[in-house]
């Protein structure tokens, strides 16, 4: 936490942000919310994506929003980050998602990678609107273990071998669940390079382009929620990486995927969570304005009124938090709040869908099928990043 209690308190935008925000928010009314629900619905891993909205977001900035201005991107700032992704969110999270999982590598580029990596990487990234990143580090029998391992532990986490060979890294194994991975050209990939030390001190993180001799997407997952955006396997098979594709050093993989990127992925997912609750709100009251049960509109039930207040204030709780953690971020003020604000995002996400769930269906209606939606989209949060249960050992990341 740490705050500098120097610092004044102030909570207005500046003139780029709000233009930022004002842009993303017409975006998702005028071009997302439209298809929200019509991909949602489509059956099959692959077939709810659309290349084309893609097209048209990558266009307007959302899809490179975070590179850095040096090279030519937009350089926007946490704060800026978090307005857009909630707003895109409010249209749809997981179209949202698609472009924000973009950001988080533009951090790592930024960070840890090389003037020849950014040359060979960013600059395709930039030029071409489809070009879609990725970040993987699940295997069948590691998730929460790459985040929260068992301390010391030299089985716990991923087990992807890397080995070297000359100029050459040969990995073999498998991911699994990795986002944009059956639509990404580029992929960050945590390996093992000494498999008997903890992964803190044996792991190595590799830029791995589509298109790498023994590389290749396997299975593409269908979800219950979240179904535009894309989850697949990647298999190695005698997978031939150059070593000028190490990111930072080797073995030093754990130190690659903190700092910055890790804490941009829990700002990220709680930016995207108060996108929904935002939406939810927004539906729940357009619902109870309209709808009569007892001879009265639902919005004048004292019950319904209890349960939109409820909504409303976790929203604004949720919305007070993130934008306050992405401020720290931008002040470099260290800290534990993008851990917790991922946390309190899962329980505030999770309990304001359900209250929309019940003001739609609990009064006799039908399932609604946008609410339906939204209950699934929130039910993700207990399996992103670590899984709920194991995130609240976050506690332990508290300064001694
Ligand atoms: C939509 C979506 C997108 C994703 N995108 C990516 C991605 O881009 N890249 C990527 O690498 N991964 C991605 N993942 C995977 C995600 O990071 C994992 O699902 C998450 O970390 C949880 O891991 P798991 O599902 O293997 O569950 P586990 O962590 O294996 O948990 C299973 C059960 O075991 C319990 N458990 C785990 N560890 C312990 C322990 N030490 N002690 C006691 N109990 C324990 C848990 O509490 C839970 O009940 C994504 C997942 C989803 C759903």
């Amino acid at each position: 936490m740490n705050v500098n209690r120097q610092l004044t308190v102030n909570f207005s935008l500046s003139e780029e942000q709000r233009a930022w925000r004002m842009k993303a928010r017409e975006f998702a009314r005028e071009e997302i919310r439209p298809i929200s629900l019509q991909r949602d619905r489509i059956e099959g891993g692959f077939a709810p994506w659309d290349w084309e909205i893609i097209r048209k977001g990558s266009r307007l900035g959302f899809r490179t929003l975070a590179v850095p201005r040096d090279w030519g991107g937009p350089g926007a700032d946490f704060v800026t980050q978090g307005l857009v992704m909630a707003e895109l969110a409010r249209g749809d999270s997981a179209i949202s998602k698609a472009f924000s999982q973009n950001w988080k590598w533009s951090h790592q580029i930024a960070e840890f990678c090389s003037h020849d990596q950014k040359e060979r990487f960013l600059k395709p990234f930039l030029a071409d609107d489809t070009y879609l990143m990725g970040s993987a580090s699940t295997e069948t029998n590691a998730g929460s273990d790459n985040r929260y391992p068992p301390e010391h532990a030299p089985k716990s986490g991923w087990r992807l071998r890397a080995e070297r060979s000359g100029d050459e890294w040969i990995l073999n194994g498998e991911k699994t669940f990795i986002a944009n991975g059956s639509v990404g050209k580029l992929f960050f990939v945590s390996t093992r390079t000494n498999p008997d030390v903890a992964i803190r001190d044996g792991t190595t993180v590799f830029l791995v382009p589509l298109g790498t001799p023994g590389f290749r997407i396997g299975k593409i997952f269908n979800k219950s929620g979240w179904r535009f955006y894309q989850n697949a396997e990647l298999i190695f098979e005698d997978a031939r990486v150059p070593h000028a594709n190490v990111v930072g050093e080797v073995h030093g993989g754990v130190k690659v995927r903190s700092g910055a990127a890790a804490e941009f992925g829990d700002l990220e997912l709680a930016a995207n969570a108060l996108g929904i609750c935002a939406a939810a709100c927004e539906y729940a009251m357009q619902f109870a304005r309209t709808q009569r049960r007892g001879g009265k509109l639902l919005f004048d039930h004292q019950l319904v009124q209890l349960k939109l207040n409820e909504m409303h204030m976790l929203t604004e709780a949720l919305r007070s938090y993130v934008m306050r953690t992405a401020w720290e971020m931008d002040h470099k003020l260290q800290g534990v709040n993008a851990v917790l604000v991922m946390n309190y995002s899962t329980t505030v996400i999770q309990r304001v869908t359900e209250l929309n769930l019940d003001i739609h269906a609990g009064a006799g209606t039908g399932m609604d099928a946008m609410a339906d939606k939204l209950a699934r989209d929130g039910i993700i949060w207990t399996h992103l990043a670590g899984d709920a249960t194991q995130r609240l050992k976050a506690v332990r990341r508290f300064p001694k």
